[in-house]
């Protein structure tokens, strides 16, 4: 049986490199759906190549654009996922690669309408794992975290418990300023901070990357995932990137996942659930031995990565990291349209973070849907203020 693909975030960094893997093996997969925001060449490119039956664009004038130009095509175009009426399909795989909270609806709607989701899409995670958690019990539907970090803490502590655990290490490469004179971070622009040394990636996650709050989203997306004692779970820099988790159990033994700095090997074992051929798809190092000679390890300078510092407001499953969350993307945003310095983008955190209403806020146990989006907005406004006021 053919195999039924949708791809939430189909033009992006993890979409691209899912369609890679699929492209490979097109006897078993057929992909149906294809989602993106605006990336007008790129759309049109996938429609042509892949023949999806559906694609959905979320930026209207792009959607037009593209209907006009593929009325001879059988590709049914929308603008909005909840015009799709997607009763009878069920899709075999679903990746949700939509960058940031706007990627929670449309994995909600898939989640029933899918048999297994690779979810990439982090904030998601952070936000409302509770809500996708139970919805994807009650459908019967499979969740599988693609984010590197997780898929190896998922594979090292399969069938082990918090007793059995000692500590966790998730690693940080360090972003392209691990080694930056700490005077020249007053002129770190958005480019160099979107230019990572060893991961090809969106714009968003690569600035998340540079100042470490990539981690720190990651240490909470582990916080949700994995029923550990949180305070077990540590970042470790470590700028080979070869090393994506490191586990310490009670039992003296200490495991760790070693693999390529390339998406498609966490998507691929997730796809293919460990049973396939690296090699077809990456040139894998034959002289691994050599890589191990020079990996290295070393603690989070704090005064150089000062956002990692905030990791501790949330070690409760409460709702501090849908603000933390908004907030950033609009200090990313701002970041990247030149309005707010790199360094800004902690102390406005901060300054949300430590807002006199933040805890009326911060402190809903298993919020619903439309209390995600009230606490979300609630932080965006507060962040805009904040800036707009440069009250820090
Ligand atoms: P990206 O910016 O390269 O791609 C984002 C995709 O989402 C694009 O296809 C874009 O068209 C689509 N999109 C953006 N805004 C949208 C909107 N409002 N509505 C619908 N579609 C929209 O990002 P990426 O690097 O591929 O990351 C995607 C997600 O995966 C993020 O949550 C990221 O944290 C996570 N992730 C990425 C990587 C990586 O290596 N890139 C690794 C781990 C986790
Ligand atoms: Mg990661």
């Amino acid at each position: 049986m053919i195999k039924k693909i949708a791809i939430l975030g189909s033009t992006g960094s993890i979409g691209t490199a899912s369609l890679n893997i699929f492209q490979k093996d097109l006897k078993k997969f057929k992909i149906v759906l294809l989602s993106a925001n605006s990336n007008y060449s790129l759309i049109k490119k996938q429609i042509k190549i892949y023949k999806p039956t559906y694609f959905v664009i979320n930026d209207k004038a792009v959607c037009e654009k593209i209907k006009k130009k593929c009325q001879k095509s059988k590709v049914k175009i929308y603008n909005k996922f909840s015009d799709i009426n997607l009763k009878k399909i069920k899709f075999d795989i679903t990746i949700s690669a939509i960058v940031g909270i706007a990627g929670f609806e449309p994995t909600l709607k898939f989640i029933n309408h899918s048999k297994k989701i690779l979810l990439a899409n982090k904030e998601t995670i952070i936000c409302g794992w509770h809500i996708i958690k139970n919805l994807s019990k009650s459908n019967k539907s499979e969740i599988v975290p693609i984010d590197s970090e997780h898929f190896s803490i998922n594979q090292l502590t399969k069938n082990f418990k918090d007793k059995d655990i000692e500590k966790i290490f998730i690693t940080a490469s360090g972003g392209p300023f691990l080694n930056k004179s700490l005077k020249s971070f007053k002129n770190i622009k958005p480019n160099d901070a979107a230019k990572h040394p060893k991961w090809k990636m969106g714009k968003k996650i690569s600035i998340d990357s540079s100042n470490l709050m990539n981690k720190v989203l990651e240490l909470i997306e582990a916080y949700r995932l994995f029923p550990f004692d949180p305070k077990k779970y540590e970042i470790i820099i470590h700028p080979q990137s070869l090393i994506h988790a490191i586990v310490f159990f009670k039992n003296g033994q200490t495991r760790f996942l070693y693999h390529e700095t390339d998406m498609r090997i966490p998507i691929a074992n997730a796809i293919y659930e460990n049973d396939f051929d690296a090699g077809k798809l990456i040139k894998t190092k034959k002289n691994i031995l050599r890589n191990f000679e020079n990996l290295k390890f070393k603690k989070v300078d704090k005064k150089r990565f000062p956002i990692v510092t905030l990791l501790e407001k949330f070690y409760n499953k409460k709702s501090g990291p849908i603000i933390l969350n908004a907030c950033n993307e609009v200090l990313v945003g701002k970041f990247i349209d030149g309005k707010i310095s790199f360094k800004s983008i902690y102390i406005y955190l901060r300054a949300v973070l430590r807002h006199k209403d933040y805890k009326k806020y911060a402190i809903k146990s298993s919020p619903d849907i439309k209390d995600i989006y009230k606490i979300d907005k609630w932080a965006r406004r507060r962040t805009l203020e904040i800036i707009e006021k440069k009250n820090i």
